[in-house]
């Protein structure tokens, strides 16, 4: 029999009592290996009220209180790291180091949590007229709700309900029906670690149940990462409804490549930044873009990534594991096909790939297109998958031009000897994170994760001080104390600030 993904509502795992179930597959073997339920209407109901009644006690519980929470979670998650990593390899498919990498990434952001006094400070200012004070404090929202994506299922939850939390919300998550299990693994070490029941809920399911938490008055703020069509529909419905939104979008991140950088640097950047899980990164480098004389260098590139390899995550020469799902892959094939139909010359092939022994898995092998023009469909969409484009361009200021044309911004890179070129791309590129001989410029947590254009609909983003801003609200007090009551009652009331 295959397992039955629970619910986590009001502290305790549950069988969903729905009749609809997806099923999760092993995506090198097509096995299923667990049936995750569409939550019902009741169970979401339920789930949002209990986080409703908790958030009455817990905001109340002291700050201190709430860090250390976070530091006994951060601790079992240490501990656990690997065999989450392991449900991560079963139910994506990601390689071994890559999966322990997604749990790490998370683990930082709850050490980050764990620092929230200090990050909850207000602000003061004395005598802001005679004998009068004004400060701020930030205070929690309500209920928060998050909706992630299936390529980080640690990292991007814990992107999440641990900022939220620790700002004193309750949360409710809705994981990716395509990996859910390995939120409900964080949930149990997060109930471990001792969070009182009804702080964090994990409901799962897909549209249907991302609609309730669209729409529902007790939901006071949305932070969604996924697909840019997903991500504009949850943002127009979340602020629709009055909602505070953070969506977090597709992307389609352009490296650029100047003359003077170091060729080695730049060849072993590229094969990891491009290929690296499979494609399936939104901070992947889609784009190599070469400028002048650089753009020898092309073959070579191609040829490093040529000696990468897909395959199973118990394999240990497997450089990435297979995409998601066979639609995915169906996807990637149709838009590789496509590159080479409108023109562009594809210089590596991985669309016939075979992974000896599992011959069910949703592989593509790794693919390098040259002669890519800003028409193509391999350049316009984000394919999501092991597949790099390069272009060539003559000057720097072309660099620029081309990669500010995107309609996306999450991420770019540059390598170069010159800092008077990294400068200049640093300042003019219209991206919101920026690697200088760095192809994957992921901020760490006391920064935020700060993409721009159409891959963040939004102001304040994930994690570090924007989060914290995110999923609070601020209270101005301003104060005057009489020495005594008759003080009071005397005939000028009126508190005059200028
Ligand atoms: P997706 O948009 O298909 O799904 C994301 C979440 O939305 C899932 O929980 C899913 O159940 C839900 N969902 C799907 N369709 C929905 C609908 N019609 N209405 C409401 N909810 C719906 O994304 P995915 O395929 O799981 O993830 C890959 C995408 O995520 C890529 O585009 C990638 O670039 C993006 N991503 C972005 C970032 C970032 O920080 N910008 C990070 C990771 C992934």
């Amino acid at each position: 029999m295959t397992t039955q993904v629970q619910l986590f509502i009001n502290g305790e795992f549950v069988h969903s009592k729905s009749e609809k179930f997806i099923p999760v597959t092993n995506p090198a073997t097509q096995e299923v290996i667990a049936q995750v339920p569409c939550t019902t209407i009741d169970e979401m109901e339920h789930a949002i009220s209990s986080a409703k009644e908790a958030f009455l006690s817990w905001k109340e519980t002291p700050v201190s209180e709430r860090a250390r929470l976070m530091m006994r979670f951060a601790t079992l998650l240490k501990e656990h790291q690997a065999d989450i990593a392991d449900i991560i390899c079963r139910e994506l498919g990601k390689t071994v180091e890559d999966a322990k990498g997604d749990v790490w990434r998370g683990i930082e952001v709850v050490e980050q949590a764990a620092n929230i006094p200090s990050l909850m400070m207000g602000e003061t200012v004395e005598n802001v007229a005679r004998s009068i004070d004004t400060y701020s404090y930030i205070q929690p929202l309500g209920v928060c709700a998050g909706i992630t994506p299936f390529n980080f299922p640690a990292m991007i939850p814990l992107w999440m309900f641990p900022m939220a939390i620790a700002c004193g919300n309750t949360f409710v998550l809705k994981p990716s029906e395509q990996d859910p299990m390995t939120v409900n693994r964080i949930a149990e070490l997060f109930a471990e670690a001792g969070a009182p029941k009804g702080v964090l809920q994990v409901v799962h399911g897909n549209k249907e149940q991302v609609d309730v938490l669209l729409h529902h008055k007790e939901i006071k703020a949305i932070s969604f990462v996924g697909s840019v069509n997903v991500g504009q529909y949850i943002y127009k419905t979340g602020t629709d409804n009055l909602k505070r939104v953070q969506a977090f979008a597709g992307a389609k991140n352009h490296m650029v490549i100047m003359p003077d950088a170091n060729k080695n640097q730049v060849v072993n950047a590229l094969v990891g930044a491009s290929v690296g899980a499979a494609g399936q990164r939104c901070m992947a480098i889609s784009v190599a873009v070469f400028v002048g004389a650089a753009a020898e260098w092309i073959p070579d590139v191609a040829a490093a990534i040529g000696k990468v390899r897909p395959g199973v995550y118990t394999d240990p020469n497997a450089a990435y594991g297979p995409q998601i799902s066979p639609q995915a892959r169906a996807r990637v094939l149709s838009l590789i096909d496509q590159g080479k139909k409108e023109g562009a010359t594809c210089l590596l092939d991985g669309s016939g790939i075979v992974v000896e022994g599992y011959p069910n898995g949703n592989w593509v092998g790794p693919t390098v297109f040259s002669n890519v023009t800003t028409d193509m469909a391999i350049y316009k969409e984000e394919i999501f998958g092991p597949v790099l484009n390069t272009m060539t361009v003559n000057s720097l200021d072309e660099a620029i031009a081309l990669v500010n044309s995107s309609p996306f911004g999450n991420g770019t890179a540059i390598f170069t000897a010159s800092g008077h070129a990294a400068r200049k791309y640093q300042h003019e590129v219209e991206v919101g994170q920026v690697g200088i001989n760095i192809p994957i410029p992921v901020p760490l947590p006391f920064f935020s994760f700060t993409g721009w254009k159409g891959s963040f609909y939004g102001d304040q983003h994930a994690y570090g001080k924007q989060a914290v801003r995110f999923y609070t609200e601020t209270k101005t007090i301003t104060a005057r104390w009489f020495e005594d009551d008759m003080a009071a009652t005397g005939p000028n009331m009126s508190i005059n600030l200028r």
